[in-house]
């Protein structure tokens, strides 16, 4: 239960570290995908950033250089004697290049207009009025202009160019030198809307706006942006005309830039995915190692508690014969401790005087020279305090997952009980027999009393007979008699005590047949002529059948073969089936009475090794409900019965590994056979 309960607390805590651990990893590679899209956005939003910023400074350097250029085209129109047409001609030939510059006009140094040129291309949009409206910026550029005596911009104000249409114009003025002294102004109006479309456009891109703004940020004019995207980047220049000073302010637009702003974020991106997918992938695999750790955990625990719960004791050992494992029941049947056992290759609980052997036989069996019986081998084996215990051993191979042979295992099994009890049941069998032996022993007491009293009586009758003989001859004195009679006497004594002497005999042999019987001999076989067995009986035989008025034949076939068996005990079997067919007949109240001994050889379909005894009677039969309980010990139909009789005949039989069997002798009776090993065959 400790070890489950550590066990258990130690697989929920390393559970718990690993799933820990997983979704540390997980969180880390997400916060690093997450962190890695966001620089990979913000790097991208910078790159455009700069992009924008050097494409609006490069605008503005643009647009100062093209207004510079616009500076001296005007200073050209003004070179040399120049009569007001001419100029007019020039004018118009620069307003035709120039489209950013709307009018010209070239003022004296009062500001009056000498002449002026408009640009071909929007006249019709030109109102009367346009001077008026537009000549304070005029003149606040052309007094800058005479003040620094350099090109100088008014402040831009939004000119109505007819139906509501109107646009930003900005004026510059242009000092005028003429032969070293000031000599009036070119006044140039420029539509800012058209210095952006004249100077920058061509550069933009599909999504950048280009405009220029007040500082403040008021729209003045605005090129470009056809398409507009959802996140917008902007950048400004200062755009420092003498005089006034413009914003140039560049908007760029971008699509969907938070998730993919550019093809960095996307690989970035694709890897992401690639590496979420990898983790949960490996996640997946984790659940199914854990899964199957978790498998083999029960699986483990499993085969502990079974091997635990065992009796049986086993044993590993490698191909070299060394210990590689023993279970708990092995360790606990020879006391020695696992620790104590393993790597071991001539084991201590060998007993010290049969080791020599072990070590010959484990050699043959690592040699592969002994078979693999399935059917186990008994061997004795010494426990740590040196106490001898017999046990059964079963080898099989040791085939490892690969089909490859790594060894022997063996099960051990402890049969020094087994063999108590075997011990046990065989002094209560000697009991038993000894008991039987003597009941009949009881019974044969009767017979033998009847049995002397024939020749105690005959030898009585003699003895008197004889002493008569002797009185009457001590009456008459021998010399008187004639030497005739006297030899005659002499012979008749002779023959009386010779009978007398029979007699004796007789009983002698009668009390020996009895004490022979129950004189407890040795178990043990021997090979006996099932003839020698049949003699040793008859004579008690003959005695009960005499009294019982019975008719005993005996019917043995010719040139029988010796049997192997304990002679004394195989003789009580005879007795015992003998006495029960006689009893059989007594109680059967029948005429003739008759008993059968027969020996035969066995027929076809029958033991060829063992020849057939049966004995065969003509009495009462026996019923099928005792048929059933016939062999059962203490079971007797009889008052003075003992009921062992039966129970006796069948256990030596079947130690001489036959079977005792009974049927019907037709037409009236029983026989009973049984069958004993052959000699020769044994
Ligand atoms: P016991 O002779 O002391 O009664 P057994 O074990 O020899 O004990 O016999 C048990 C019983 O089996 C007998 O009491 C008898 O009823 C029956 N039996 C044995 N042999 C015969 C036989 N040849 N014919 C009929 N009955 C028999």
């Amino acid at each position: 239960m400790n070890f489950i309960q550590t066990w258990s607390w130690r697989r929920w805590h390393s559970v718990w570290r690993r799933w820990s651990l997983w979704t540390l990893l997980v969180l880390l590679v997400v916060s690093m995908l997450v962190t890695m899209v966001w620089l990979a956005g913000r790097y991208e939003a910078s790159q455009v950033q700069d992009k924008l910023e050097r494409d609006t400074a490069g605008a503005v350097s643009e647009v100062r250089a093209a207004l510079a250029r616009n500076v001296q085209d005007l200073q050209a129109l003004n070179a040399g004697e120049v009569g007001k047409e001419d100029w007019r001609v020039r004018a118009a030939e620069l307003l035709q290049v120039r489209r950013e510059m709307l009018r010209i006009e070239w003022r004296d140094p009062d500001m009056a207009i000498l002449a002026h040129a408009e640009t071909p291309y929007r006249n019709e949009y030109w109102s009367g009025n346009f001077r008026e409206d537009s000549e304070t910026h005029a003149a606040a550029a052309c007094a800058s202009a005479r003040r620094t005596n350099a090109a100088a911009y008014s402040g831009s104000y939004f000119q109505v160019l007819g139906e509501g249409m109107g646009m930003e114009l900005i004026e510059a003025c242009l000092p005028l030198q003429q032969q070293g002294r000031f000599g009036g102004y070119e006044v140039v109006t420029y539509s800012l809307p058209y210095i952006l479309s004249a100077q920058v456009s061509k550069n933009l891109t599909r999504n950048q706006e280009v405009s220029f703004t007040e500082p403040d940020g008021t729209r003045l004019a605005l090129v470009g942006a056809a398409w507009r995207g959802t996140r917008v980047f902007s950048a400004q220049q200062l755009l420092d005309l003498p005089g006034h000073t413009l914003v140039l302010r560049m908007d760029s637009w971008h699509r969907a830039p938070s998730v993919f702003p550019n093809v960095l974020t996307a690989l970035v991106t694709a890897m992401s995915i690639a590496l979420v997918s990898v983790l949960v992938v490996l996640v997946r695999d984790n659940r199914r190692r854990l899964r199957a750790e978790r498998d083999l955990g029960d699986a483990l625990a499993f085969r502990k508690a079974m091997e635990d719960s065992l009796i049986t004791g086993l044993r590993a050992r490698d191909l070299q014969g060394r210990i590689s494992y023993v279970n708990p029941a092995f360790c606990a049947m020879v006391g020695f401790s696992s620790e104590e056992l393993l790597g071991l290759d001539i084991a201590p609980y060998w007993p010290p005087e049969l080791a020599q052997e072990y070590r010959q036989r484990q050699g043959k069996r690592l040699s592969g020279a002994m078979p693999t019986v399935r059917e186990g081998h008994e061997s004795m084996f010494m426990r740590k305090d040196g106490m001898r215990f017999p046990v059964l051993i079963f080898e099989a191979p040791l085939i490892n997952a690969q089909g490859q042979h790594t060894g022997w295992m063996s099960a051990f099994v402890d049969i020094s009980e087994q063999r108590r009890i075997e011990e046990i049941s065989r002094a209560s069998q000697e009991r038993l027999q000894a008991t039987a032996r003597l009941a009949t022993v009881g019974e044969m007491a009767s017979l033998l009393s009847h049995e002397l009293t024939q020749p105690l009586m005959a030898i009585a009758s003699y003895a008197s007979g004889s002493q008569h003989m002797l009185e009457g001859a001590g009456s008459t004195p021998a010399a008187q008699l004639p030497a005739e009679q006297a030899r005659d006497q002499l012979q008749e004594l002779g023959t009386v005590m010779r009978k007398i002497g029979f007699q004796a005999d007789r009983a002698g042999r009668v009390i020996k047949s009895v004490r022979d019987f129950v004189r407890r001999r040795d178990q043990a076989r021997e090979a006996v002529p099932p003839q020698e067995l049949l003699d040793a009986v008859l004579p008690l035989v003959r005695m009960q059948a005499r009294k019982l008025g019975v008719q005993v034949e005996v019917v043995l076939e010719p040139r029988l073969p010796q049997v192997l068996c304990d002679v004394t005990m195989v003789e009580q079997v005879l007795l015992n089936l003998t006495r029960n067919g006689m009893q059989a007949m007594d109680e059967a109240h029948v005429e003739p009475r008759r008993l059968s001994l027969t020996v035969r050889r066995p027929q076809a379909g029958e033991a060829q090794d063992r020849l057939v005894f049966s004995v065969s009677d003509w009495g009462v039969g026996i019923p099928d409900d005792i048929a059933q309980q016939l062999f059962g010990a203490f079971f007797t139909t009889r008052p003075e019965g003992m009921g062992l009789g039966l129970s006796l005949c069948r256990t030596v039989v079947e130690q001489h590994g036959g079977q005792l069997q009974f049927s019907p002798n037709l037409p009236r009776g029983t026989v009973f056979t049984f069958t004993l090993p052959i000699a020769a065959s044994v």
